[in-house]
């Protein structure tokens, strides 16, 4: 047998001869055959058919299980057959030589199809056994007979299991360690591009947007979220960061001046607390920095309205 892309040669000649289509990954097909609903899948060589038949009166359910029991003895490869949700189910082990098998499960699918049409059974949606019209679904990596309003419903479901689960992922929190690390990895990022700024020769309190977005999106990132804890550590780091940020671009700037005098990058930030005591360094000192702080207001108050 045939796995993954690859069709099923077994399944391809039924297909062929009757003309059910194949779905998903080539191990099944479906749908419509003589006017019924049937698909059939194939998984390590066990055939199941599926033909939902509508019963509105009991006595038709034991007549069918009659039927069942006769095509369970005619045919000794069938390992199961039985009525259940609204559906004929026939399974067959794929022992026998394949050319054959195609013939005797048309075979097996002509009785069926007879044995409904004879006593004016018609075909259903197997999961509601409505009448409704019916297009073959892949359930849990099975083909089915289901009608599109049962598709739905499903599809409905699945959507409210995936967002249970987010919400329990989400009680889990983020993980802070980790968020700290990534806050503090976004701010350096961003006070390197307020000293990158502040040289270009721009307002640098720009780079206060940069600081803030990198710090909270550090930290989402790396902490796989964002809670109040992570928030609060995370404007601490801001404001930390804008007053650094603002201070290494004087320092860069009295290392540019002074460069030819061979002061060093480090000699400068030490230098800086002395430019500070001038009047118009400390004014540009100052102002930047209420600026920067007003800067780095603007995303994350965006951010906080957002989010809660
Ligand atoms: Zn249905």
């Amino acid at each position: 047998m045939q796995t993954g892309t690859m069709r099923n040669e077994l399944l391809n000649e039924i297909s062929e001869k009757i003309g059910l289509r194949f779905s998903g990954k080539g191990d099944a097909i479906g749908g419509s055959y003589e006017g019924y609903n049937i698909t059939i899948n194939c998984f390590s060589n066990i055939v199941y058919i599926n033909v939902p038949i509508r019963i509105t009166n009991e006595y038709y359910v034991n007549e069918i299980n009659g039927f069942l029991r006769h095509i369970s003895n005619k045919y000794n490869y069938v390992t199961l057959a039985q009525y259940i949700c609204s559906g004929i189910k026939i399974q067959c082990s794929q022992e026998i030589r394949q050319e054959e098998q195609e013939n005797i499960i048309i075979v097996i699918l002509n009785e069926v199809v007879n044995f409904a049409k004879e006593r004016d059974l018609v075909t259903c949606c197997e999961e509601c056994g409505q009448s409704n019209y019916v297009v073959p679904y892949i359930k849990d990596g099975f083909l089915v007979p289901w009608c599109v309003k049962c598709q739905l419903k499903e599809k409905e479901k699945e959507k409210e299991v995936t967002s249970v689960n987010q919400n329990v992922n989400k009680s889990q929190g983020p993980n802070l360690i980790t968020g700290i690390i990534g806050a503090i990895i976004g701010a350096f990022l961003g006070a390197v591009i307020w000293i990158i700024i502040s040289q270009i020769g721009y307002i640098s309190s720009i780079g206060g947007l940069a600081i803030a977005i990198g710090t909270i999106k550090g930290y989402e990132i790396m902490g796989h979220g964002m809670d109040k804890n992570g928030l609060i550590i995370s404007i601490g780091i801001i404001i930390v960061t804008v007053y650094l940020a603002q201070y290494g671009s004087i320092a860069f700037e009295i290392y540019k001046q002074n460069r030819v005098n061979e002061v060093s990058l480090f000699d400068s930030i030490k230098l800086v607390h002395l430019a500070l005591l001038m009047g118009n360094t400390s004014t540009l000192f100052y102002r930047n920095l209420v600026l920067g702080y007003l800067f780095t207001l603007v995303p994350s108050a965006y951010y906080i309205k957002n989010r809660y």
